[in-house]
């Protein structure tokens, strides 16, 4: 199996914006074994301005762009300097990719990056993609990591896109908020209800939450990939995810509603 698996700034580091050291090697050790099963792994990792913040010993996540372009450039260095010492613990070679909306948008760049990740893959690297904040301004960015994994697994015809963050998956409410919230197992149709309850977004060092990980789905089950979003507060849960163990929430893709019907 090809899989892209996002992992958000709420997972990667504490409150603080320093590294969640226990979560990160867990995760790097988790992902190594699932590639020496055989599968190929694409990572798409935030955490370059969560990670900068805490660096260079910022009270806060940023609001203006060049503060927040300067942490991701700080951050960005740190994240991969942790990717590449765990992975190499297993044996697994890294790769950075930092891509904007550009890259998605132009023809000639989205076939020059899907080929170099083809071959990165063949070459059995582990892509770690990120988008590339220091250049990205709101024009021309993806703007959040949970649609930038979708439009990567949809580019590179993952088999499943799965997306850790700080929640056990979709609820029918908020579950901090309402005691009687439930968990959503699965789902085929995106509703306007669950858009209306996944409200805004992140916590006070990211960007997303459930509003850019429906949008993220859409653009999967509309490709007729399927997408999990699982809680990454125990990265193993992504065995159960690939033993076929019920996890988190599952966004059925379109072609595969389709042929079982
Ligand atoms: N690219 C941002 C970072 O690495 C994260 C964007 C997001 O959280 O969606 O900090």
């Amino acid at each position: 199996m090809r899989i892209t698996v996002k992992v958000g700034t709420s997972t990667l580091t504490h409150a603080t914006g320093r590294m969640d050291i226990r979560r990160i090697e867990s995760l790097c050790k988790v992902l190594s074994d699932i590639k020496n099963a055989g599968h190929e792994v694409i990572l798409v990792s935030s955490g370059a301005i969560g990670m900068g913040v805490g660096k260079l010993n910022l009270k806060e996540r940023p609001q203006d762009m060049p503060t927040k372009q300067a942490a991701a450039a700080v951050g960005q260095c740190e994240l991969m300097y942790a990717y590449d010492k765990l992975f190499s613990e297993y044996n697994h070679t890294v790769a950075q990719i930092l891509l904007t909306g550009e890259d998605f948008h132009d023809g000639v760049r989205h076939n020059n990056f899907v080929n170099t990740l083809d071959r990165l893959l063949a070459l059995k690297a582990l892509p770690v993609i990120n988008e590339n904040d220091t250049v990205s301004t709101s024009e021309i960015a993806v703007g959040d990591n949970d649609t930038l994994s979708a439009l990567v697994a949809v580019s590179l015809r993952s088999d499943l896109l799965v997306v850790l963050t700080d929640i056990d998956g979709l609820y029918t409410a908020d579950p901090r908020k309402d005691s009687g919230a439930k968990l959503i197992p699965l789902v085929e149709e995106i509703t306007e209800d669950m858009l209306r309850s996944a409200g805004g977004g992140g916590t006070a060092l990211s960007t997303g939450g459930m509003a850019t990980k429906l949008a993220a789905a859409k653009i999967a089950m509309d490709a007729g990939t399927d997408m999990i979003i699982v809680n990454g507060a125990r990265p193993e849960i992504l065995y159960d995810v690939l033993e076929g163990r019920p996890a988190g929430t599952r966004f059925q893709g379109r072609k595969k509603l389709e042929e079982n019907h």
